[in-house]
């Protein structure tokens, strides 16, 4: 080491999270800037590389010159998910950094007690007004004997009309990194990993809007771990670049890392809203709830009058706000008689979402409208429409990947959206990266293998309550989660048990217990909720779960993770106003015991226990002795 690498290490900082026990340190050997991450003195991020190529400069290759740093607050509402007002210290660092040319760039960290945020801060530098990134170097390393807990990237235009990716795939738990992913093109955000005893990771992303590409993970390499990928060629159907843009000075998404001895703070982090801001104001208001949804469980059969009418006198019986109507509608009704069933449902007290695919140059979809959503010419008109007639939101569907052009039109959609008070929820869509906070009418994506494939196929219903104990820690975590779960019917279908043709009996059969239904209601989060009840379970379902479904908020003031394990169980509290609703569910062989009354001692309050007794779905006191849940069971605890 010469006398120059000396000084230069010599101002290399440690940056300490505000109380302490978070601690990001750097290297920069020969020009190769690393970061580590240690949590009470352990290592959860071995020493990764940072760094990024552009068009015009190469940023591969780091020295650091000087640190600035500031303590700050992140304190702001967060109005729907997880807790409705944030306010914790914050470390704010900036690296003012130089390639070996002189060229300068920032790395700005952002760190709380258990999270630590980084991005890039391209200056502009004489003449050159704008960059394309090549590629990020950025990577994250873990100490050997780690798992993951991860789900693939898909392969580009494969799958239902060609529509992938859209971030639904499978897990594979706690399994050993040198592997390769399923399709070879790595791993989609959150990623989780457990640094064997030594405590838990969650990898994710922030920020990301029409300034940047969608990133997900690489296949692991052994050298660099894990670095940042961006989208495929394919993606969109070849239409758009996988190389983001943006003009200078800009920045990068937020690449984020949540760090705990346990699994509360992977749970319970809100670093995704922490470090994002509003993109626009709105002078609308929103209002969040719950809503009635029949193509999930009557499935395309339901776009009808009749079947329409009997979801908003569903939703009106349960005094919930919204009814989702989902594809077909246009050819069924047209837009005269769309206005026709709007004014009935209004005059129910149930306000209406309306489906339609985001459909363009990207996918084969014929589920209606079509060509609306992605042509601005198109789209405007029909917002004035919707507006116009009172509906309140939209579902859009079938998204064409993760670059950049397909974030501009997300963006799009959600400002134009706004501007005729509508809120947006997103299916066959990408995860959400920081967008509760960044736009003010986003309500919610799919981004997960949601309720419909329990309805396409057995295997989903049987692994229905190893989602409901895996989501919370991983999808859910860092973004709304639009599920379209409960479900009260034993078969998925209209018939419900009932025989057909033959004396046969059709559908998916669920596995669970009502108690464990109800306990998706809170595990799963969307600030509003398109749940998968039936008319005919105002009268066939037990009246306690009817009562709790009309009672569970779909907005919490606070989130606490009690105990669980990903994919295996979980006991998650959320609070509204002065009620806590507990939720636990047992995906695992070994019955799951819960002692309520250690969970009223510590939340504070008297519980009414949703759970199974002999006859099913029972309300009790919290008994004396732990509650026993076996697999596939569940419990409400509602505190008060
Ligand atoms: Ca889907």
């Amino acid at each position: 080491m010469n006398i120059l690498s000396l000084l230069l290490a010599a101002v290399l900082p440690v940056l300490s999270g505000p109380d302490a026990r978070l601690q990001v340190s750097f290297e920069d050997n020969g020009g190769t800037l690393r970061y580590q991450v240690a949590y009470d003195g352990k290592t959860l991020v071995a020493p990764s590389r940072l760094g990024l190529q552009t068009n015009e400069i190469d940023y591969t290759r780091l020295s650091v010159v000087s640190v600035d740093t500031e303590q700050l607050r992140d304190t702001y509402v967060l109005d729907r998910i997880k807790t409705s007002h944030v306010d914790h210290a914050a470390l704010r660092a900036v690296l003012h950094c130089q390639n070996p040319d002189g060229r300068k760039l920032d790395v700005e960290w952002h760190l709380t007690d258990h999270d630590a945020a980084f991005r890039y801060v391209i200056p502009r530098e004489g003449e050159t007004g704008s960059v394309r990134v090549l590629r990020e170097t950025s990577a994250f390393r873990f100490p050997e004997g780690t798992t993951g807990f991860l789900t693939p990237q898909s392969d580009a235009m494969i799958g239902w009309k060609r529509s992938k990716p859209s971030y639904e795939e499978h897990y594979t738990l706690d399994a050993p990194l040198d592997r390769r992913s399923q399709y070879g093109h790595g791993y989609t955000f959150p990623c989780l990993f457990r640094v064997g005893g030594d405590g838990w990771v969650l990898v994710s992303e922030t920020g990301v809007d029409s300034r940047y590409c969608a990133s997900h993970l690489s296949d692991y390499d052994a050298a660099e771990g894990y670095t940042i990928a961006f989208p495929m060629p394919e993606e969109n159907n070849g239409n758009g670049t996988v190389d983001p843009a943006f003009s200078l000075p800009g920045a990068t998404p937020w690449r984020t890392i949540t760090v705990g001895a346990d699994l509360a703070p992977i749970v319970e982090t809100t670093i995704a809203f922490d470090v994002v801001e509003p993109r626009y104001e709105t002078t609308r208001s929103y209002r969040y709830g719950k809503s009635s949804w029949s193509w999930i469980v009557w499935q395309d059969a339901s776009m009808n009058r009749d079947d329409q009418v009997a979801y908003i006198d569903l939703a009106a019986a349960m005094g919930w706000p919204y009814i989702l109507i989902d594809a077909g509608w246009d050819q069924e009704f047209g837009h005269a008689g769309m206005e026709e069933l709007v004014r009935y449902a209004r005059s129910k007290g149930v306000d209406v979402f309306l489906w339609y695919s985001s459909s363009g140059w990207w996918n084969d979809i014929v589920q209606s409208p079509v060509n609306v959503m992605c042509d601005p010419l198109a789209r405007k008109p029909e917002m004035r429409w919707m507006e116009s007639i009172g509906v309140k939101g939209i579902k859009v569907d079938f998204f064409g990947g993760d670059k950049q052009e397909t974030m501009r039109l997300y963006e799009h959609i959600l400002s134009d959206a706004d501007d005729h008070g509508l809120m947006c929820i997103f299916h066959g869509a990408t995860l959400p990266r920081g967008w509760e906070r960044m736009y003010p009418n986003y309500v919610g994506s799919e981004a997960v293998l949601a309720s419909e494939n329990m309805v396409f196929g057995q295997n989903h219903c049987d692994l229905e309550a190893m989602h409901a104990a895996l989501h919370p820690f991983l999808r859910n975590t860092v973004g709304c989660m639009e599920f379209g779960g409960v479900f009260l019917n034993k078969r998925l279908n209209r018939a419900n048990g009932a025989p057909g043709p033959g004396g046969r009996v059709f559908g998916t059969q669920r596995r669970t217990t009502d108690a464990a239904e109800l306990a998706v209601a809170v595990l799963y989060q969307n600030p509003i909720q398109n749940f998968a009840l039936t008319p005919n379970n105002l009268t066939d379902a037990p009246a306690v779960a009817i009562d709790f479904m009309k009672e569970v908020p779909t907005t919490w003031d606070e989130t606490r993770l009690i105990d669980g394990y990903p994919g295996r169980y979980i006991v998650l509290a959320r609070r509204q106003g002065a009620t806590w609703y507990v939720a636990a569910i047992n995906a695992g062989e070994e019955p799951v015991k819960l002692d309520v009354k250690a969970v009223e001692a510590r939340l504070g309050g008297t519980a009414r226990v949703l759970s199974t007794g002999k006859d099913g779905l029972e309300a009790a006191p919290a008994p004396k002795k732990p509650l026993s849940i076996a697999q596939n069971d569940g419990a409400v605890l509602v505190i008060r």
